[in-house]
């Protein structure tokens, strides 16, 4: 879609909350978010060849005021409601991505350390859309919001520079204000990265550990060893399962018997003792 097809989609009601032009019935008084002049309701009841979508429109010329600018400013607002939401009730919202220079896939407990969300934060250099602050006031991660304009090159540096986890949610149509939380738990770019042969996991200070438990094996008749890596960012603690050679080394000679197929990232445990004597159990046999 190019951006001249973007059409106006949202508006304040008489309340001053953000409405969909889905849920707008004729007769009631809507607004424009951005610039607060009226707006109406174009909604012809019609399908089909010529006539548009569902759409609001201003009711005088508005020269400064654009459908690119409102769809920004309805997706940012739409968003921080719902990250408030997610904080408020605790619920985990999981971001995940792949991360742009090793192709890792990642993904991260969002709202784990964040302890308040702020919208157009003052970083002195730049204003990010959203930032998200641990309990300290750090700011440990930006959103942008990118209809048509990127955020510029020194913004860029200064999160870097900073230590700040870039999040960007490019946005191509106005149909996206219906996916906000699909548009949050895939974003478009993330400079983070939890992979140790990456660049960006050096930069954003992340650290793994191997962490040991001990289970019963699976044909519960003995104990043995298995490990998980303990990942801790600025997203706070999370558990990974995809182990690079050397923790594999590692944690092999801390005498778990694992073993990790080409194929996939996700090792086996295998218990020593029973595989001594494979083939004796039925494995679906249950004790
Ligand atoms: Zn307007
Ligand atoms: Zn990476
Ligand atoms: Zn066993």
């Amino acid at each position: 879609m190019k951006p001249n097809d973007i059409l106006y989609t949202t508006a304040l009601d008489q309340n001053g909350k953000i409405i969909h032009v889905n849920n707008a019935e004729k007769g009631s008084k809507y607004y424009c978010p951005l610039c607060k002049n009226e707006f109406i309701l174009r909604k012809s009841g019609k399908s089909g060849k010529g006539s548009r979508r569902p759409h609001f429109a201003h009711n005088e010329l508005t020269p400064n005021c654009t459908p690119e600018g409102v769809l920004h400013y309805s997706f940012k607002k739409m968003l921080i409601s719902l990250l408030e939401k997610y904080k408020n009730e605790n619920i985990s919202l999981i971001m995940s991505w792949k991360c742009s220079s090793c192709e890792h896939t990642n993904s991260v407990i969002l709202l784990q350390r964040v302890a308040s969300i702020k919208e157009e934060f003052n970083l002195g250099v730049c204003r990010p859309d959203i930032a998200l602050l641990d309990e300290t006031g750090k700011v440990i991660a930006v959103i942008e919001i990118v209809v048509s304009h990127s955020p510029e090159e020194y913004a860029l540096d200064y999160y870097k520079e900073n230590k700040i986890v870039l999040i960007q949610i490019n946005l191509e149509t106005e149909d996206e204000l219906l996916m906000v939380e699909e548009k949050m738990c895939k974003p478009s770019i993330v400079e983070f990265c939890i992979n140790p042969n990456c660049n960006a996991y050096v930069l954003y200070e992340v650290r793994r550990k191997i962490i040991y438990e001990t289970a019963v094996c699976s044909n519960r008749l003995h104990i043995m060893k298995k490990c998980f890596i303990g990942v801790e960012s600025v997203f706070g603690r999370q558990k990974s399962m995809e182990f690079i050679d050397d923790e594999i080394e590692e944690a092999k000679s801390n005498g778990v018997n694992m073993i990790v197929n080409k194929n996939a990232t996700i090792p086996k445990f295998i218990c020593i003792q029973c595989q001594r004597y494979r083939g004796q159990f039925n494995h679906s046999r249950r004790f």
